[in-house]
């Protein structure tokens, strides 16, 4: 049946080792974090005034003190060696959007000898070859270099492998004249804006002890996992991550069987194994479930300080990947793995908490808990309405241009989702509450009389972009397989920018000696006012939405590279530069650097398809027309004459093996002419629009002779094969 070359990708597939096969606890209490050199072993391990030095560095998002550096990596080393680490490295994201690692030994010689060792000054930096990162032309040629530092605000681990572990130091990755070529980097200056701006409103509302205000993000991550057998067969599955052709399956998700359904064993198995090494790893994984499309799942973990969470999402994709090879399993992290079903995304869940524990967006029983929370509320329905733009880019890619807008994830305009009950609290201070309103909602300004705000704020709209689910925001438009830094940054930004302006206006009302009372009596309808036309309650979904959202102004940038060209608009690259998130050379870079993956990404895509379709499907259909035309010859040769069955088959497969070929044809011209193309944004455009149309046809073809070449013939798995084999 197969041929050996399919037999052994079908065995390579299966073999894949266990990735970090150690022993973890067994008791949930001592698996929690025992692989991270967090706090507390720092506190045992390290001398006292070293500990106390480091826990601040860490507190204020500091750099590391070189004076501490030598004894810090000394400790960091003999925890590991007892864990059983031989190697350590610098572990960065790159703007690859990967995470990137190069592994060196402990050992170093010494009079003929190998001792272990492990200085400061590489725990502080390293200098990896990294020539061949995306930089954007941040390094020149002549200056390829880019250094790595370790971020202290992120604590070292170790991961196991097969045969031993390796200590990852999470680092920051930059390049020669100090530019970020990471992202970890621009998140950490967003999140110092974020805190400076918040700092100021808590001031005006008395509050004198919070000394920092963090974003706190929540990474619910969806994905698939195809029988990594199966995969092996699809060419299309292991080289780009989805599938670019493929007839729907009969069943699909329509009967909702498998959202929220019994979760398969042998899934079970894979993401308790996952939940133990996540543990380990001080990663809270806390929900699980089957999610709306045959064979996909979602993960979600506790909240976290934002750049915690950011890494921690990078170390839940790469274990479940990791996972899954070990599980039989191929996980498609993928935002449209499957036509005709849902894609994934990652719903990035984002709230302000102070220094005090005290969550900014928890309306809070006393009136000026409310008065405080509605400024926080105001800021970020300014930062969305003035910024829906920036917001925009922290969502693109090619694989999440097949999931937004199409009425399965939330459309690419964004709106906010508030709920009833709150708009109605807005409508009534701004004055333009119509006819009798839910009696809870009523509110006067004036802090010394606002009534506390309803209960139960969180109300539910799938189809919301951007919904505020009671005491945070939920961003639903991020792509499933992307790092959710992107996404922080820019809302960090933002609101960090809108809190800056309603500080400035407060601040100088105050000075002049309004109270705040009457100074906020005055801003709060002026913005929500202004701002509401963010707020959309209704369904996303509906044809009548952008229309309406055009009406209101609102940006509408169905594609990546729609998106991508306003990066250079003034009033989106001010929302970075204005608290110095980010360059202006730094954002050129990364436009041009996403612009660039985005073309490549399609090429490949392309490419693929082209060979797919070529050495697999069209052969096939023509062996399955050739046996037609015999069989449609013989019945003629009985002397049936005419429009037979037979003859009807042989024609059906002869339109779609020419169709297939003219379009292949056309495919292979469209490959060619991108390549042509010289600048980038052209490239861009004809990625976008005439090669995935040709894309598309092809694929129309292949998906029509997939129904009707015999099953046995058709050389790749099925769409029904590949969902509904767990
Ligand atoms: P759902 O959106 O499915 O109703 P939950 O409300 O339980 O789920 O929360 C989903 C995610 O939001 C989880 O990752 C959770 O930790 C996170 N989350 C909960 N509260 C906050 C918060 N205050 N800030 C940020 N994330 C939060
Ligand atoms: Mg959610």
């Amino acid at each position: 049946m197969f041929s050996s070359r399919q037999s052994a990708l079908m065995a390579i597939a299966a073999s894949a080792l266990p990735g970090g096969s150690h022993a973890c606890p067994a008791n949930p209490d001592e698996r929690f974090g025992c692989d991270v050199f967090h706090l507390e072993v720092m506190r045992k391990r390290l001398p006292r005034p070293v500990f106390v030095k480091l826990e601040k560095i860490i507190r204020n998002g500091e750099m590391l003190d070189p004076s501490i550096a030598d004894t810090v990596a000394n400790a960091m080393k003999d925890w590991a060696i007892e864990h059983g680490a031989t190697h350590y490295t610098h572990w960065f994201q790159p703007m690859t959007g990967l995470t990137a690692e190069k592994h060196d030994a402990f050992w170093e010689y010494a009079g003929g000898r190998v001792i272990s060792e492990f200085s400061g000054k590489r725990l502080i930096s390293g200098e990896p070859d990294a020539s061949s990162f995306p930089s954007g032309g941040l390094r020149s040629t002549f200056e390829a270099r880019g250094y790595t530092a370790w971020d202290p605000s992120v604590p070292v681990f170790i991961a196991h492998g097969p045969k031993g572990s390796t200590l990852h130091i999470p680092c920051f990755f930059y390049s020669y004249s100090g530019e970020a070529l990471d992202r970890k980097i621009p998140l950490l200056r967003s999140v110092n804006a974020l805190s400076t701006q918040a700092l100021r409103i808590l001031r005006l509302f008395g509050n004198t002890t919070a000394t920092r205000v963090s974003a706190m993000v929540g990474a619910e991550q969806e994905y698939f996992l195809v029988d990594r057998r199966l995969a092996a067969l699809r060419p299309d599955l292991m080289l780009t991550g989805r599938t670019l052709l493929g007839a729907p399956s009969p069943k699909g998700q329509e009967l909702g069987d498998h959202y929220f359904g019994a979760i398969p064993a042998r899934v079970l198995a894979f993401m308790q194994d996952v939940e133990m090494r996540l543990e380990a790893l001080g990663i809270p994984a806390k929900t699980r479930h089957n999610e709306v499309a045959p064979g996909q799942f979602e993960l979600a973990p506790l909240f976290e300080e934002a750049n915690i969470a950011t890494d921690h999402n990078m170390l839940v994709m790469n274990i479940l990947k990791d996972t899954a090879a070990a599980h039989g399993f191929l996980c498609l992290l993928h935002e449209k793995p499957f036509e005709g079903v849902n894609g994934s995304g990652k719903h990035n869940n984002w709230s302000l908490c102070d220094s005090n524990g005290n969550n900014l967006l928890n309306p809070g029983s006393t009136p000026q808990d409310n008065a405080q929370f509605l400024v926080f509320l105001a800021a970020v329905l300014r930062a969305v309405h003035l910024h829906a733009d920036v917001l925009r880019l922290g969502t693109v890619g090619a694989g999440n241009d097949h999931r937004l807008g199409a009425n399965e994830a939330p459309p690419a305009i964004l709106s906010v989702y508030l709920g009833e009950q709150l708009t109605d609290v807005l409508d009534s201070l701004i004055g333009t509450a119509t006819g009798p309103h839910d009696k809870r909602a009523t509110i006067e300004i004036g802090v010394s009389t606002l009534p506390p705000l309803p209960v139960d704020l969180s109300d539910r709209n799938r189809t919301s972009p951007f919904a505020f689910t009671g005491n945070k925001f939920e961003f639903r438009a991020v792509g499933s397989s992307k790092s959710i830094a992107p996404v922080n940054i820019a809302l960090n930004a933002a609101v960090a920018g809108a809190l800056d302006d309603i500080a400035t206006e407060m601040e100088a009302s105050i000075a002049e000696g309004t109270s705040l009372n009457d100074t906020l009596k005055e801003l709060l309808p002026r913005l929500f006012k202004e701002h509401l036309p963010i707020v959309f309650n209704g369904n996303g979904y509906s044809s009548a939405w952008p229309e309406e959202a055009a009406r209101r102004g609102l940006p509408n940038y169905a594609n990546t590279v729609t998106a991508l060209e306003h990066y250079s608009d003034p009033s989106v690259m001010n929302v970075f530069l204005r608290h110095h998130v980010l360059t202006e050379r730094e954002m050129l870079a990364r436009q041009d650097i996403l612009l660039d993956t985005y073309i490549k990404t399609i090429a490949i895509e392309g490419q693929v398809l082209s060979d797919m379709a070529r050495a697999t499907v069209l052969p096939a259909a023509l062996k399955e027309q050739s046996e037609a035309a015999e069989l449609a010859l013989r019945v003629r040769s009985l002397g049936l004459e005419g429009d037979t069955p037979e003859l009807a088959r042989f024609n059906t497969l002869r339109s779609g093996t020419s169709g297939l070929a003219a379009a292949l044809d056309a495919l292979d011209a469209a490959l060619a002419e991108l390549s042509a193309i010289e600048d980038t944004p052209g490239k861009a455009h004809f990625a976008q629009g005439s090669l995935l149309s040709a894309m598309d046809t092809v694929r129309g073809f292949c998906d029509s002779l997939e129904k009707i070449v015999l099953r046995e013939r058709w050389p790749l798995p099925t769409y029904a094969d590949m969902m509904w084999s767990h």
